[in-house]
């Protein structure tokens, strides 16, 4: 797993601390699959010496070791500021207490078949949570730096806020909080009202709220819910608790970012796709319109691509497509592209004067005339036609159209042209 501090890149580190040779083997092999560097300690006494002389991002620990028999590594590791995740062999209700004692990430039993499962999934989360931002509302100071206590062991990042109107307005200043744990009774806003004012700006899968009250009030919940929680905790809670149910939420959000991803990219050039190019233009058009201002969108699209695929095969059709792609994406960096489907792709110009877009398409068009040989390994030479229009047209198929119809221009009149 690398991770990008001060400009450089840094490797992760792991101790585990295991002296039965077979399960460190898995663990290892575990963490190794998850990005991190590993290092072993068979024992207590070998753990501090590698402690004293190495910065762990995290650390695995045994909890009954040849000269640790009653847990007495866990402090060791915790005192280093370690994040750390217990293995036990059993858990029974002594084991529990002293481990419950320090403020560890998480313990597992390594009877449980899921064991090692879960412990990859928490050796994952780790590095993503540090790209996690939570905003913690409570009026009360202790109770927010409590929570904020919790975040930063399993590395979350956090903000705080001591009531809904200074919520409203860390969320308008940091737009990357992606988590919002909120208090209900606050002065000036409550947590309820805040809900409602979130889901007034961000829906479900772009924020998750949970609601946190010491209220003894079962309504209290459902009312959270219905003003757009996502979920809902009692006080005092456990930290179990709290980590499952934030992680869960969090792993939520994530998911849908990698449906929506999925769903607005190409699959072989990994392009916007139609779909997000007209999604994203017709936005942009509507702010145009507001201020009469000019839509300018240009349509590309390969000379002669059939022949390429008759004569040197589909592959390397694609392999042509996939490089003439992410010059593509390159060139008209400051702007909206798009694969439109086929070998046909789209610009749709940001900002930009119309003498300015066609100096920059006629650019492009020379480009590909130029290094087209490199996108293959047959080394084909090929090249594009494009289609341009700008005026003040504000829907996008309507743009689309007109351009289509100079592009038909460009074929006729022999290709390998800018025509607009
Ligand atoms: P023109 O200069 O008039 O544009 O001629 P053309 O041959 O480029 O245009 P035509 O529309 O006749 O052919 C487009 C070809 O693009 C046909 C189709 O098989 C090919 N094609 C479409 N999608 C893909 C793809 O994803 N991969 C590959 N390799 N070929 C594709
Ligand atoms: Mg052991
Ligand atoms: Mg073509
Ligand atoms: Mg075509």
């Amino acid at each position: 797993m690398q991770n990008i501090k001060q400009g450089s890149y840094v490797t992760r580190k792991i101790l585990i601390i295991e002296d039965t040779p077979t399960i460190a083997r898995v663990q290892k092999h575990i963490a190794l699959k998850a990005g991190y560097d590993v290092d072993i300690a068979e024992s207590l006494a070998q753990a501090k010496e590698l402690l004293s002389s190495n910065a762990y991002f995290c650390a695995v620990v045994d909890f009954i070791l040849p000269d640790a028999p009653t847990g007495e590594a866990v402090p060791c590791t915790i005192a280093a500021e370690i994040p750390t995740i217990v293995m036990t062999g059993n858990i029974d209700q002594q084991t529990r207490d002293t481990v419950e004692k320090y403020p560890i990430i998480d313990y597992i039993t390594k009877e449980n078949k899921q064991a090692y499962q879960y412990l990859e999934k928490q050796l994952l989360r780790l590095p993503r949570n540090e790209n996690v931002k939570v905003l913690v509302v409570d009026d009360s100071t202790s109770t927010r730096r409590y929570i904020c206590s919790l975040l930063a062991r399993h590395k979350y990042q956090t903000i705080e806020a001591k009531d809904g109107v200074e919520a409203l307005k860390m969320l308008e200043a940091s737009p990357d909080i992606t988590v919002i744990i909120t208090d209900n009774e606050m002065p000036n806003m409550n947590g309820d009202e805040l809900c409602t004012q979130i889901r007034s700006l961000y829906s479900n899968d772009e924020k998750a709220i949970i609601g946190i009250s010491g209220a003894d009030s079962s309504a209290l919940s459902s009312l959270f819910l219905k003003n757009g929680a996502n979920d809902y905790l009692h006080k005092p809670f456990n930290s179990e608790e709290f980590y499952c149910r934030l992680s869960q939420n969090v792993d939520m959000l994530e998911q849908i970012a990698t449906i929506k991803r999925q769903a607005n990219t190409d699959y072989l050039t990994n392009l916007p796709n139609r779909r997000y190019f007209f999604e994203e233009a017709e936005k942009s058009l509507k702010q145009i319109k507001r201020t009469n201002g000019n839509g300018a969108l240009a349509m590309l699209d390969i000379d002669h691509f059939k022949s390429i695929n008759d004569t040197y095969g589909h592959d390397v059709g694609d392999e042509v497509l996939k490089g003439l792609s992410i010059c593509f994406k390159k060139y008209f960096k400051k702007h909206l592209v798009a694969r439109l489907g086929g070998e046909e792709f789209a610009v749709y110009f940001i900002d930009v004067e119309k003498q300015e877009a066609l100096k920059r398409l006629e650019g492009f068009r020379y480009f590909i005339e130029a290094n087209s040989h490199e996108f293959s390994s047959a080394k084909i030479k090929f090249t594009i036609s494009i289609g341009f229009v700008s005026g003040p047209v504000y829907k996008i198929d309507e743009l689309l159209k007109q351009a289509d119809l100079k592009l038909y221009d460009a074929k006729e009149t022999g290709r390998n042209k800018v025509v607009s």
